[in-house]
């Protein structure tokens, strides 16, 4: 269970949606505006005697101890509460924000005539609104609410606060839950990178670990050595822990550290960037760098558990969230689990939105599918999972990585659905489909910057390459792939195609 905090303007529904929800998940429900004139008296005579600051340093008080206290509830607050810095951030830490979020004339309906001093002029409403729409959408979630019944409405949230478990090939649980609840999960020493330490402090505070630096150059052997040194000062043994949090650099370091200190130490996996949650921390593989080459060192070793909340998600910048999309963009061409239909219908700031959880779930589920079949790599059958990567990789070394891997893979993904076109292996109406879902998601091809004999010469290096052939993961329908061999000069013409007719639009 978990403590909930409602967010919203007024109007949005935060007490009635708030008892509901309390009811449904047996949890008691608290409204701040209650409590506040529990302990000072009537709010209006309050604003009246002693102004708004003197209430918003009294709302401010009364909030954090309220989230501060044992147990679970949910909580809603007055429609400003959200001004208040300390308040938005002890949300984040002490429970799940959530906004309830509706358009301000649905919310001026629904208070017109209700006798608030904010609620009798539409201008001064739509003002006080537009003012604080920015600070709501700052929070961790939103749910809509838009022409549905509180009842849905908790329904919703009831859902999206119920984890999901897996326990093949390794244990891992979806699930939304505070920072201090995070915390709980951690076990022993940790590894982190310096920006993730930073923005959430409160996790690491009390715990001895290593804070390494963020970026794909951390991930080199001096790295490894530094950590273990350092670890191994603290006193580590293998019956201690290590866990992380971070990214895939983080994940790809630490999984090493622990699968190679002490032969073995077991690991605590907290991914939190999306193509962490739904690739990387996935399948039990780590690498390290060398000058000659990418993850050349790394070995298969899973983690003891593996926490994917969706809540470090707030802290992304856009351009890593879009870097994760990109892998669920594959994943939803892959499978037929339903993954494609949600993101097709998905509204908004989609990740921040109350299906998050199941678009993340059912990428980890289309991933677990393949690995638990072929664990180490070595049938092949995860080959599907590399849908989009033979072109990506080579649009990213082409680029010197400045595209990046999420992107790139999207794009890959649309050159193997043009080349089925073209073959008369996926009908024109799925293959649109694929097309506007790429396109719904944010992303452009990156252009015809590279011409088709670069792509043939870097293609040329590809260590799946037999002969002039390669096996290439194709859709034969919008959401179902198949594997066929394929000329790489075939591929090398299918982007150029597909870079060439971006360009002309
Ligand atoms: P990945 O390989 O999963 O894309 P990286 O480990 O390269 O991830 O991390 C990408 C960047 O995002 C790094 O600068 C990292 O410090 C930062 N980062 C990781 N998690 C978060 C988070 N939850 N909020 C903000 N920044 C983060
Ligand atoms: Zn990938």
């Amino acid at each position: 269970m978990a403590k909930i905090t409602l967010f919203g303007f007024m109007g949005a529904g935060k007490t009635s949606v708030g008892r509901e929800l309390a009811r449904r998940l047996g949890i008691p429900f608290f409204d701040s505006d209650t409590i506040i004139e529990e302990k000072f008296g009537n709010i209006s005579r309050i604003f009246e005697k002693k102004g708004e600051a003197f209430f918003r340093k009294a709302e401010e008080e009364t909030v954090t101890e309220i989230l501060r206290k044992k147990g679970d509830f949910v909580l809603s607050l007055g429609g400003g509460a959200a001004l208040s810095e300390k308040i938005r951030k002890t949300a984040i830490t002490e429970s799940i924000p959530i906004y309830l979020k509706c358009r301000v004339k649905t919310a001026f309906k629904r208070v017109e005539g209700s006798g608030r001093p904010l609620a009798k002029n539409f201008e001064t409403f739509e003002k006080l609104f537009s003012e604080r729409k920015e600070l709501y959408e700052s929070l961790p979630f939103f749910a809509d609410t838009e022409r549905k019944s509180a009842e849905e409405i908790a329904s919703e949230i009831e859902n999206f606060l119920s984890p999901e478990h897996f326990s093949k090939p390794h244990k891992a649980e979806i699930s939304v839950i505070s920072i201090s609840e995070t915390k709980k999960r951690f076990k022993g020493f940790y590894i982190t990178d310096k920006n993730v330490f930073k923005l959430y402090r409160p996790l690491f505070s009390g715990r001895k670990g290593v804070s390494i630096p963020p970026g794909e150059n951390s991930k080199t052997m001096r790295t490894v050595l530094s950590i273990y040194e350092k670890l191994l000062s603290y006193g580590i043994t293998r019956n201690n822990f290590i866990t992380y949090a971070g990214g895939g650099v983080v994940g790809d370091i630490a999984g090493f550290v622990s699968a190679t200190l002490l032969r073995g130490v077991p690991l605590v996996a907290i991914p939190t960037t999306l193509l962490s949650m739904t690739d990387s921390a996935i399948g039990g593989k780590n690498g390290v760098n060398l000058p000659q080459g990418k993850n050349l060192i790394g070995t298969f070793y899973f983690p003891e558990y593996t926490l994917i909340n969706p809540i470090f998600l707030n802290t992304l910048p856009a351009s890593e969230i879009k870097n994760g999309s990109g892998e669920i963009f594959k994943y939803a061409v892959l499978s037929e689990n339903g993954l494609f239909e949600i993101l097709e219908k998905a509204e908004g700031d989609v990740f921040k939105s109350l299906v998050s959880k199941e678009i993340i779930a059912k990428s980890v589920k289309e991933k677990i599918k393949f690995i638990e079949e072929d664990p180490f790599d070595r049938k092949g059958i995860r080959a599907f999972l590399n849908l989009g990567h033979t072109v990506g990789h080579t649009v990213e070394k082409l680029s010197s990585f400045s595209v990046k891997h999420g992107e790139a893979v999207a794009f890959g993904t649309i050159v193997s659905a043009f080349y089925s076109l073209k073959n008369g292996f996926i009908k024109k109406r799925d293959y649109n489909r694929i097309i506007a879902l790429y396109k719904k998601m944010g992303f452009s091809p990156p252009g015809s910057a590279f011409s088709y004999e670069d792509v043939l010469n870097a293609m040329m290096f590809d260590k799946k390459r037999e002969g002039g052939t390669i096996f290439w993961i194709v859709p034969v329908k919008y959401n179902k792939c198949v594997s066929v061999r394929t000329d790489i000069k075939d591929i090398a013409k299918a982007y150029e195609e597909v870079a060439n007719e971006n360009t002309r639009n």
